[in-house]
């Protein structure tokens, strides 16, 4: 396994790392989730990533109850979660990242998790409804009551995650150390020219997501969708659209000559593309069985492989 720093912090993360997102509950119960954990751990995978909101809650419970059972030690690995938009529909409870929300979600996630602590706590959404400097001092707080170590945020604009970083600094707080955005060969705009400030100059730590883009990346979609993938799962009728949309199935099919001359897997060559970005400090990986995630992890084997010949190839499949 390949370790990052995450931006600026100490804390070192695996360049791949596995999340939850509807796996956990949905798709895998705790013995499963065992499976992949101890799969992934034995790799040397130290990073796990949850939410508040996945399976509303229940994907923590997993989680928790999963590694309860693995019994590692709790300082050989990392457990993050999300906050915005929360489990009640209730006013000051979904949707915001005020600060009773935000004290509120942490106890629960800590139960649920059955935790003293959560590694990284991230804002899953920005809230333009609550004042940044608001938020900014709850994660804060959260950070200084022992129930969090680190914070981040997730789909920030860079001028927003700017402005928290500047109102920590002024406050003497715990400014925000990474920021979690969806990135792959299909999405880029999340490290596009606006980000560089972020990246570049500050050089905040990134934990990427959806790196095949729900398994459209590879290739499972080119002929329809299949009954046990992720596209077929009630409720994510919205995903399906994506996932059959002609337009990206074409540039999946364009990319899929130049991940077989690489001698990769198209899982593997749009997982290594990601992470061949210097800014990436992990890539969340997900994977509905462990053969997945065997064959996911063979990234790593690519990612010195994308010569500007090859990052040109790409760019020409993407604008065909
Ligand atoms: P991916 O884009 O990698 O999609 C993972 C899914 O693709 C798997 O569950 C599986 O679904 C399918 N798949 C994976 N590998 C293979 C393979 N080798 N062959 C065939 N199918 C494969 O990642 P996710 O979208 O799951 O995102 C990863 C993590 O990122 C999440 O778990 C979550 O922690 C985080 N995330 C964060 C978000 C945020 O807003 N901050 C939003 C979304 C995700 P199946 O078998 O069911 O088809």
């Amino acid at each position: 396994m390949i370790y990052r720093h995450l931006g600026k912090a100490g804390l070192q993360v695996s360049a791949l790392s596995i999340g939850s997102w509807v796996t956990f509950h949905t798709q895998s119960g705790v013995r499963d989730a065992m499976e992949l954990m101890s799969a992934a751990y034995d790799t040397g995978v130290n990073f796990f990533d949850n939410a508040e909101n996945y399976a509303a809650g229940q994907s923590e419970a997993v989680m928790g109850e999963a590694l309860k059972k693995l019994g590692w030690r709790r300082g050989s690995y990392l457990v993050t979660t999300k906050f915005f938009w929360g489990l009640h529909d209730n006013v000051n409870e979904w949707n915001t990242l005020n600060r009773k929300y935000l004290i509120e979600a942490i106890n629960g996630s800590l139960k649920r998790l059955d935790m003293d602590y959560v590694d990284i706590v991230y804002c899953h959404r920005p809230d333009p409804t609550t004042p940044i400097e608001e938020t900014v001092w709850a994660m804060h707080n959260i950070i200084e009551w022992g129930k969090a170590l680190y914070w981040g945020t997730s789909e920030w604009e860079a001028a927003q995650i700017l402005e928290a970083i500047e109102i920590a600094e002024r406050h003497h707080l715990h400014k925000p150390v990474v920021e979690q955005p969806v990135y792959n060969l299909l999405e880029r705009h999340r490290f596009g020219p606006d980000y560089d400030a972020v990246y570049k100059d500050y050089k905040l730590g990134s934990t990427t997501w959806s790196p095949l883009a729900s398994g459209l990346l590879t290739g499972k979609y080119n002929d329809g969708v299949p009954s046990d993938s992720r596209g077929a799962l009630p409720g994510y009728e919205w995903l399906k659209e994506l996932l059959t949309d002609e337009s990206r199935l074409d540039k999946v099919r364009a990319l899929a000559p130049i991940a077989e001359q690489m001698g990769a897997t198209l899982a593997q060559f749009s997982i290594a593309w990601c992470l061949q970005n210097p800014s990436v400090s992990t890539v969340l990986t997900g994977a509905s069985r462990v053969e997945q995630f065997h064959e996911n992890m063979k990234a790593l084997d690519f990612v010195d492989r994308f010569t500007p010949e090859v990052m040109a190839a790409i760019d020409a499949a993407l604008d065909s």
